[in-house]
């Protein structure tokens, strides 16, 4: 049985909410991290701080505010790039999510490198962000969408990925963590097979860069997407790396402002990476903001992010798994950062419901990734998910409503 040292996370004060906030009395309970994550203080004080003393639009201006908050914007880009490990800012577009960076991804790269009859490989784990943009292609480009599929324990079937490979295999597109299962993908090794193969790696890391450091020069993937609101940042902005010898070749998405070097009336020419990927006004407050929080992340150090919230998480999966008629979705020996799970004589909708009347916050329904959820044998699950400012206790609070829900359903 897993112990958890922390009753309460040494972080928590840091979030204005979750030391504020009361449901029917009780105070709030968030476990629901990985839909989106609360702010500390020194993030909402930054943006706030950004809004009444330096804000005006970037890279246009000459005026002093304008440099000013270019200078805060571009500052921000060269955090995430350190933050992930890119050899360069140039390889960090902001997005207004990893929705928007996987589809500027199918809009680029997609549009770029597949032709008739090439094959893209997903894995059956994927978010429907990292399945439609490849779907629309499929009907716009008659390629083939191929799918890596899931072991019982959720684990994902590594050697069907492999035989999948071959020589039509253009892209490999796959989650570095699952939202529903909490299983970690070995994405070195796959990325290394599908180079073998010849092929371009995308990785979606919105899941897993909340959790653990990242390094994609590391991994050697090609591109990397991630949300900020995940991250303990505003909404409104997200990243999508791209590793510059394959950016360089890659044409723009959306046309506007900021994304060009001339305009004719008879033709434009594109502005350098990463311009070329931001067209018009970008979310200006918001990248500050996730510079803000890498800021708040580095001042306690990823690693140690990781271990704590590991210590947590074992808790959590072992108190659940020890509640009768109880059944975990996926139990891959690398997994972290939630819990989904499904309840004998209880819908999902009627657990997280009387949860809530208890203050405690998780989600319900498919998680926006209904392949993998029916693959389970299910149509929803409720879903606890951690972040870095929950303990033991809120831990415990979930297991005793669970316990509740029980004996009332
Ligand atoms: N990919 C995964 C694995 C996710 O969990 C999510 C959000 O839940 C997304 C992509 C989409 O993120 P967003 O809605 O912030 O664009």
């Amino acid at each position: 049985m897993a112990l958890c040292e922390y009753e309460i996370s040494p972080w928590k004060k840091d979030f204005p909410i979750l030391n504020s906030t009361f449901i029917n009395k009780n105070p709030l309970v968030y476990l629901d991290s990985a839909a989106s994550a609360q702010k500390p203080e020194y993030v909402l004080n930054t943006c706030r701080k950004n809004y009444e003393t330096e804000y005006a639009n970037v890279h246009r201006g000459i005026h002093h505010l304008s440099e000013e908050e270019t200078a805060n914007f571009e500052a921000a880009r060269i955090k995430v790039q350190n933050f992930i490990k890119a050899k360069s800012p140039k390889e960090i577009i902001f997005t207004r999510g990893a929705t928007e960076s996987l589809n500027l991804a199918a809009n680029t790269l997609g549009k770029k490198i597949l032709k008739e009859g090439d094959e893209v490989i997903i894995s059956l784990m994927e978010h429907h962000a990292n399945i439609v943009p490849w779907q629309l292609l499929q009907d716009e480009k008659n390629i083939t969408i191929k799918v890596i599929p899931v072991n019982d324990d959720g684990s994902l079937d590594y050697d069907a990925f492999v035989n999948l490979l071959s020589p039509k295999t253009k892209l490999v597109a796959v989650t570095h963590m699952s939202n529903v299962l909490g299983t970690i993908n070995p994405v070195k090794e796959i990325t290394a097979k599908a180079h073998e193969a010849g092929a371009i790696v995308l990785l979606d890391g919105s899941q897993s860069v909340t959790h653990f450091p990242i390094d994609v020069t590391d991994i050697g993937c090609d591109f990397f997407a991630f949300s900020g609101h995940k991250l303990y940042a505003p909404t409104g902005i997200g990243v999508l790396y791209g590793r510059e010898e394959v950016l360089e070749d890659l044409p723009p998405w959306q046309g506007g402002g900021d994304m060009i070097k001339s305009v004719t009336m008879e033709k434009s020419v594109w502005a350098d990476i990463p311009a070329r990927f931001e067209a018009g006004t970008p979310s200006i407050v918001q990248a500050i903001g996730l510079g803000a929080a890498i800021d708040y992340l580095n001042s306690i150090g990823m690693e140690n992010i990781h271990a704590f919230e590991q210590n947590v998480f074992n808790f959590m999966y072992d108190e659940v798994k020890k509640i009768p008629g109880v059944r975990i979705l996926g139990n891959a020996p690398h997994k972290g950062g939630l819990v989904s799970m499904v309840m004998e004589n209880a819908h999902p909708q009627d657990i997280s419901m009387i949860l809530n009347q208890m203050g405690i916050a998780v989600r319900v329904g498919h998680h926006c990734a209904q392949p993998i959820t029916e693959r389970m044998g299910v149509t929803s699950s409720c879903r606890a998910s951690l972040g870095l400012y929950n303990g033991r206790k809120d831990v415990e609070a979930l297991v005793a409503g669970l316990w509740k829900v029980k004996e009332m359903l």
